[in-house]
């Protein structure tokens, strides 16, 4: 009997899991376990270093063959305008559900900022703030693209590709060979992603065991209640909302949208990057969920880094903890900047492994609450990190299902 990859993959995560909580069990000094270990991180940053390595080709190549197959401008114009519209409802409605969970339950409330005095030492919370974040956010977008290509800079990747497929779309006939290219180029960086795939159960379950093997359950415990409502608010965006609204509006099923697009979830949740799962969520997009590759080119690199409702509503929940922690009582003008500045925040946070915590001291600032105080969450961000990322993989996907119904409807 064959086990499908999809299974293989879902049986990896769980075997993984165990796995890491038995090494932390024998305790991670043993030396079959520092072995262990070892071997795992090995895996896993190889799985990790393969999809890294087709990822600036295929975004590159996906946006400018899917803007460009967006034929008639019209079309072009509908797609940006619902895919914008999707990301900004999407990310508005985690961070209203963040507020309204944590207004509720006011973690951190009661618990004192002195007792995680200790944990202030490691971090030198750096200092941006919103003026300079905009500033840097902006400057950042257009870029030369051989520095972007050569940084692995999805944002700016995605612009120039963007530009170059709306040459393409205007040169018209001229340009044909050069979008015959791209395409082949598309497909066969399709193709190595699905022998990367391969290796997914194994990257899958070393990345797993390790994560589990080092986490600090201590400090977890000590701040259980903030976890419960993040992990709570997480899952209920995941697991409700997006799924509502995808069946609200593009008429999915979810269940049909979870088994097409549970690899993805599930690379997501191991690797906590957006930017390396791309290639997983694109494949899945297209060749499970059957989103048009035009729409799905387009969509799902610009979502990678844009679009972050597991970290908008992560964001907002910390500022309200912190803001707990502190003392400091946010009245209903301060919590509508943090909204803003979440947004912004989840915006501009790239698709890597806890980087909603450095775009987060900008959320802090906002509202006067102390920067330093994110060193309190370090501890247990990269436990956190899988299921946002998850969210944020989960809500490309949906986007890029609502999107082709949006379109196809007119
Ligand atoms: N790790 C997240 C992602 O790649 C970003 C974050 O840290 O919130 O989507």
């Amino acid at each position: 009997m064959r086990i499908s990859l999809n299974t293989q993959i879902f049986l990896s995560a769980v075997l993984g899991i165990a796995l890491g909580l038995l090494f932390a069990k024998m305790g991670t000094q043993t030396n079959g376990v520092k072995q262990g270990i070892y071997l795992c991180s090995l895996l896993g940053t190889l799985f990790i270093d393969l999809l890294k390595m087709v990822l600036v080709p295929l975004v590159f190549t996906s946006i400018a063959v899917g803007v460009a197959n967006l034929r008639q401008h019209s079309q072009l114009h509908r797609v940006w305008i619902s895919t914008l519209g999707f990301f900004m409802l999407s990310m508005a409605l985690a961070i209203v559900l963040a507020l309204i969970a944590s207004n509720w339950f006011q973690p951190g409330k009661g618990l004192s900022l002195d007792l995680f005095q200790g944990a202030n030492q490691d971090i030198a919370a750096k200092q941006m703030s919103f003026a300079e974040f905009i500033a840097g956010f902006l400057h950042g977008l257009f870029i030369n693209p051989f520095t972007a290509l050569a940084q692995s800079n999805v944002l700016a990747i995605v612009m120039f590709a963007l530009l170059l497929g709306i040459a393409l779309v205007m040169g018209g006939d001229r340009y044909r060979n050069i979008l015959v290219l791209l395409q082949e180029g598309l497909e066969l960086m399709l193709r190595m992603v699905g022998w990367i795939m391969r290796l997914a159960p194994l990257g899958i379950l070393a990345l797993l065991a390790q994560l589990l093997a080092s986490q600090n359950m201590a400090v977890l415990g000590s701040l259980a209640q903030f976890v419960a409502v993040v992990l709570g608010t997480t899952l209920l965006h995941g697991f409700v909302v997006l799924p509502l609204l995808l069946f609200l509006i593009a008429k999915v099923s979810p269940l049909r949208f979870f088994k097409g697009a549970r690899e993805a979830l599930i690379t997501a949740f191991a690797t906590s990057s957006s930017s390396a799962t791309l290639p997983v969520t694109l494949r899945c997009a297209e060749q499970h969920l059957h989103v048009n590759p035009s729409i799905a080119g387009f969509v799902i690199p610009l979502g990678a880094t844009a679009n972050m409702d597991g970290t908008a509503l992560y964001e907002a929940s910390a500022a309200l903890f912190v803001a707990n922690l502190a003392g400091i009582e946010l009245d209903l003008g301060q919590q509508l900047i943090v909204f803003f500045t979440t947004m912004m925040a989840a915006i501009g946070a790239p698709g890597i492994p806890s980087a909603g915590m450095v775009t987060m001291v900008m959320v802090l600032q906002s509202v006067g609450l102390p920067a330093e105080a994110v060193a309190i969450l370090l501890p247990i961000d990269r436990l956190l990190d899988t299921f946002r990322t998850m969210v944020n993989v989960e809500g490309d996907m949906v986007g890029s299902l609502i999107v082709q119904r949006l379109v196809k409807e007119k």
